[in-house]
């Protein structure tokens, strides 16, 4: 490891040169997938012109013109390639900003003092730069990307020049690398954009929502990503483990390549012989294998993996599309969506999980020091009862009398499971004397991610309807190590002794109240992981759409008589990690835990 964190390998005689290493970055995966390509910089151009300019009315002319061409042009991107649904507001008010009168009339004014129109376009960029650089608000910053995507997008108009799909001598295959990027440039080169690397970016950044419902993998947080970049260069993304690798060896070329065609030659093989099977051990444990989703574009992948539902809808990731806080017809809509196009399977929405790595720009929240124990999720539904009504106003109304099934994230005690449950109570009131449909069965569960929750869980497991287990940030509290940062994150192991007592005894005393309980964290996606998962007593397991097929894999060859009371052994260790230990196991006991790379 370097001192910038890019990891360096020399690869041959010419590796004392600098830009021509091999260099694995690291940084925060934000749209999941694996591409191969080759480097195209989405760097800004200096201006060409002189920064002074004697003409200011020719130069507000040329601005004006290169304004209209640029508007005319995002209009005919955005016609040809439309976006999915859910992601159409976020393009639409990166349409509305290019209108935006002051910032153009900011640039003419900048002509007026004298600029050239290229120099007043970046003028105009840098004091935003500015301007922005302290604000924590997610809104304004995510304009931030917007002005500096139409800036550029500005220039090269004025500049006469296409910086984007008709460049020339640009690869088939795209890994576009940048700084930051708008959302419409995901648009601009068509079939060709494989992947994304940037070098800012979070989770809810415009560009990464959008990403992910068009599929292309990103990883953000890619520090110095251009700097080491060059045009042209291949470039692997690695966009479900936040690896980016610039210049990779051959035999890493040959690796991902062949992980890509193994992943589509699984994928063809699936589909005819495992996917529609369900999935039981060969002791005759049935295991409901599930799926994440969180846009309603994700749901057609429930049919197509062959998962039995969705374990875990995450409502915000909706929410994040949307401009402003959404309406109860317009969330209601969604839902009776998800659930038409699920066609009976079942589907747990979540209760909106904003705040702490999840802000909603439309919904200010107090700034906070340390927002991961913070106003958050179930928090903010209690405090502002009209969030979770209305969401559980909108469940009813999309289910138009079906079984709903809603689970709250982050609940930390059972007065909050009470207090929600009552919130719930008013609602089906109010629908029942508006004359609505209201489902018979409306289940209530929480997502057990809080650990406070182990202490009260046996009164808690009297009224709740069911249980879902989110390892993501079970591990994140319970290890006091923070989830968003990467050092962190691996310290310590899901596969430890801590944990997975903590997981054995949440499935024993469910087990024993006969409440339904599940796994729905990263963790359970995993096929090692999910074989000790099985074990301990978990029969449904909620997995992204990619975990779906070999977590399925697993399950068959697995005999969870045979691993129980080693497992139960290897509990009492002191160890750090039982993963090696288990690893053998599997290989001993022929369990498939094989995993793309
Ligand atoms: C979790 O915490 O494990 C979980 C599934 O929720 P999220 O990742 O959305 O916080
Ligand atoms: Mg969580």
């Amino acid at each position: 490891m370097t001192a910038d964190g890019a990891e360096q390998r020399k690869t041959g005689p010419e590796s004392a040169c600098a830009g021509t290493e091999e260099r694995k970055i690291s940084g925060a995966a934000l749209s999941r997938g694996l591409a191969l390509g080759h480097a195209v910089l989405y760097a800004p151009h200096p201006a060409e012109t002189g920064i002074l300019a004697d003409d200011a009315k020719a130069q507000i002319r040329r601005l004006r013109a290169a304004a209209d061409a640029m508007q005319a042009a995002i209009d005919r991107l955005l016609q040809q390639r439309g976006a999915p649904a859910e992601t159409r507001d976020i393009l639409e008010a990166y349409q509305m900003f290019a209108r935006d009168r002051g910032w153009l009339s900011g640039i003419e004014r900048a002509i007026e003092k004298g600029l050239s129109a290229e120099a007043a376009v970046q003028h105009v960029l840098e004091e935003t730069r500015d301007r922005m650089a302290a604000v924590k608000d997610v809104y304004i910053r995510e304009r931030l990307h917007d002005i500096e995507d139409l800036s550029r997008r500005l220039l090269s108009h004025l500049e006469q020049r296409d910086d984007t799909a008709a460049r020339t001598r640009l690869p088939e295959e795209i890994i576009l690398v940048a700084q930051t990027l708008g959302p419409a440039a995901l648009l601009d080169y068509g079939d060709r954009l494989k992947g994304v690397v940037l070098e800012k970016g979070g989770y809810s950044n415009h560009v990464a929502i959008v990403a992910r419902s068009l599929g292309i993998p990103v990883v953000g947080q890619c520090e110095d990503a251009l700097r080491f970049a060059r045009e042209g260069d291949h470039i692997i993304v690695d966009g479900d483990r936040g690896d980016v690798y610039l210049r990779p060896s051959q035999y890493e070329i040959e690796l991902y390549t062949r992980s890509l065609d193994a992943r589509a030659h699984r994928a063809h093989m699936y589909r005819h012989l495992q996917q529609s099977r369900p999935s039981v051990t060969k002791n005759g444990v049935k295991v409901s294998v599930q799926m994440n989703a969180g846009l309603l574009s994700e749901v057609a992948s429930v049919a197509a993996t062959g998962a039995e539902g969705i374990g875990l809808f995450r409502t915000e990731l909706s929410f994040m599309g949307w401009k402003k806080y959404p309406l109860v017809v317009t969330q209601a809509e969604l839902y009776g969506k998800v659930m038409d196009r699920l066609g009976g399977k079942p589907v747990a929405f979540r209760t909106l999980d904003i705040g702490g790595d999840k802000p909603l720009p439309y919904f200010k929240a107090p700034f906070e020091e340390n927002p991961a124990l913070g106003w958050r999720a179930v928090r903010i539904g209690i405090d502002r009862p009209a969030v979770l009504r209305t969401q559980f106003r909108a469940f009813i109304r999309g289910a138009q009398g079906r079984d709903l099934k809603i689970m709250l994230p982050m609940v930390a005690e059972a007065a909050e499971f009470d207090r929600a449950r009552a919130l719930l109570e008013m609602e089906k009131n109010r629908a029942r004397n508006g004359g609505q449909p209201v489902p018979e069965k409306i289940e209530l569960g929480v997502m057990l991610e809080v650990p406070s929750l182990l202490w009260q869980l046996d009164t808690l497991l009297q009224t709740v309807d069911f249980v879902s287990v989110g390892t993501n940030d079970l591990m994140q509290y319970l290890f006091a190590a923070d989830r968003g940062n990467d050092s962190m994150r691996r310290r310590y192991d899901p596969l430890s002794p801590a944990m997975l007592s903590v997981l054995k005894s949440i499935a024993d005393q469910c087990k024993a109240a006969g409440v339904s309980v599940s796994v729905c964290g990263e963790m359970a996606g995993q096929p090692l992981e999910a074989m000790v998962l099985v074990v301990l007593g978990y029969e449904t397991l909620s997995v992204t759409a990619p975990q779906v097929e070999s977590v399925k894999m697993m399950i068959p060859t697995l005999d969870t008589r045979l691993l129980l009371p080693y497992l139960e052994r290897l509990m009492k260790s002191r160890a750090h990690s039982l993963r090696e230990r288990l690893v053998s196991f599997a290989h001993d006991h022929q369990v498939h835990i094989a995993q793309d790379i």
